[in-house]
């Protein structure tokens, strides 16, 4: 049997382990960050008209542009944000995971490095180094939250070539302050000058308003954001990025010619057609995250703050037994090697309610 290091593959793959969050087949799933509400029938009826309609063409390649979904996304962050763009300024791909390969195939690659300040989306290392881009680890405070300071002199010491900040986080939930994202931002363009790429993945489910105006003025500057969590359209696979035109021109250089299909583009246009319907999940979502943080609280447990649709809760003396005894509970959160740390998912009522029945029951056997 032929083991993968017996391969000849790149010297920066060795030993490293693919992303792998745990597809278990458990009564409550709250380990991915994925919505907990299927789509409503209205709107899977309006996507089956929808790829009815793109299938009659089929033989033909998709729009390459995408034009038509990137309008409709521009319209859609102009409502939410108050802050106007254009389709020209969005750029739209097979999840915000791909936004983030071409924004790091064409402003990272070999000789070039990206930072992030951790714990933060492993995706962003992964990436990175999968594009040959080096990976630099960044420096976040005890409570989780970015030590501004601190991320300035790594990026002027460092000088890296992108850096990554994550707001809200994954997996810490904690939001970025917006000077904050002004200062690193200054920061890459004496060290640079360099891309910064601010992920709001979760921006729908945050307490404050989106870091999307502060691209105005900064061409460096990328939002990049995704239908799979507020949307509740994870299996879609459609992410998409706000930036100054120049950039979506630049991230044309490394794309694959069509690289999303007419049935994608179909379905993420008839979702957005239900907007608002969706939206009223993520309010009802934002409500039992709430919820979460202050009965963990309650239980006597450490809880970061939440600006996402996910809480991190602690302090366990080893968390991976933790999340092994929730699992025999029927429970599978995540384990993201946070020391001492789990992360729950916000779900339905009735799954946030099974998962804190079981945050009892194991806490009462291990205090
Ligand atoms: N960014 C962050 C912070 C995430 O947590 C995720 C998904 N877990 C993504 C990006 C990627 O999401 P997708 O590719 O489904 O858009």
């Amino acid at each position: 049997m032929t083991g993968i290091e017996q391969l000849p593959i790149r010297d920066e793959l060795r030993g490293k382990t693919p992303y792998g969050a745990p597809q278990l087949d458990v009564p409550v799933r709250l380990n991915t960050n994925e919505n907990p509400y299927p789509l409503p029938e209205e709107l899977v009826r309006r996507i089956a008209e929808r790829v009815t309609e793109a299938a009659r063409t089929l033989n033909r390649y998709p729009d390459r542009d995408a034009v038509e979904l990137r309008t409709a996304l521009a319209s859609y962050l102009t409502r939410t944000t108050g802050f106007e763009v254009s389709g020209n300024q969005i750029w739209a791909a097979n999840g915000s995971n791909e936004v983030i390969q071409q924004l790091l195939q064409t402003f990272g690659g070999p000789g070039r490095t990206a930072i992030g300040f951790e714990p933060s989306y492993s995706m962003h290392g992964l990436i990175s180094r999968g594009t040959g881009t080096g990976w630099l680890s960044g420096p976040r405070r005890e409570d989780f939250t970015v030590d501004t300071d601190a991320a300035v002199r790594a990026i002027a010491e460092q000088r890296p070539s992108v850096v990554f900040v994550c707001s809200p986080n994954n997996p810490t939930g904690t939001a970025v302050e917006r000077e904050t994202v002004v200062a690193l931002y200054e920061a890459a363009q004496a060290a640079g000058p360099s891309m910064v790429i601010v992920d709001e993945a979760y921006g729908e489910f945050s307490h404050r308003p989106s870091l999307l105006p502060l691209i105005e003025g900064r061409p460096n500057l990328v939002v990049s954001r995704t239908m799979s969590k507020a949307f509740g359209a994870a299996g879609l696979r459609l992410g998409y990025l706000a930036a100054d035109p120049a950039v979506v021109d630049a991230v044309q250089l490394v794309r694959l010619p069509y690289h999303l299909s007419a049935v994608t583009q179909a379905t993420a246009l008839a979702a957005l057609e239900h907007t608002d319907t969706l939206l009223g999940y993520v309010e009802r979502l934002k409500e039992e995250r709430d919820r979460l943080v202050r009965e963990l609280r309650a239980l006597g447990l450490e809880v970061t703050e939440s600006d996402a649709n996910f809480v991190q809760f602690g302090r366990f003396d080893d968390a991976h037994l933790t999340w092994q005894a929730l699992l025999e509970q029927g429970v599978l959160v995540r384990d993201n090697g946070v020391p001492g740390r789990l992360r729950v998912t916000a779900g339905t009522p009735e799954e946030n309610d099974a998962f804190l029945d079981a945050v009892r029951a194991v806490t009462k056997e291990t205090p």
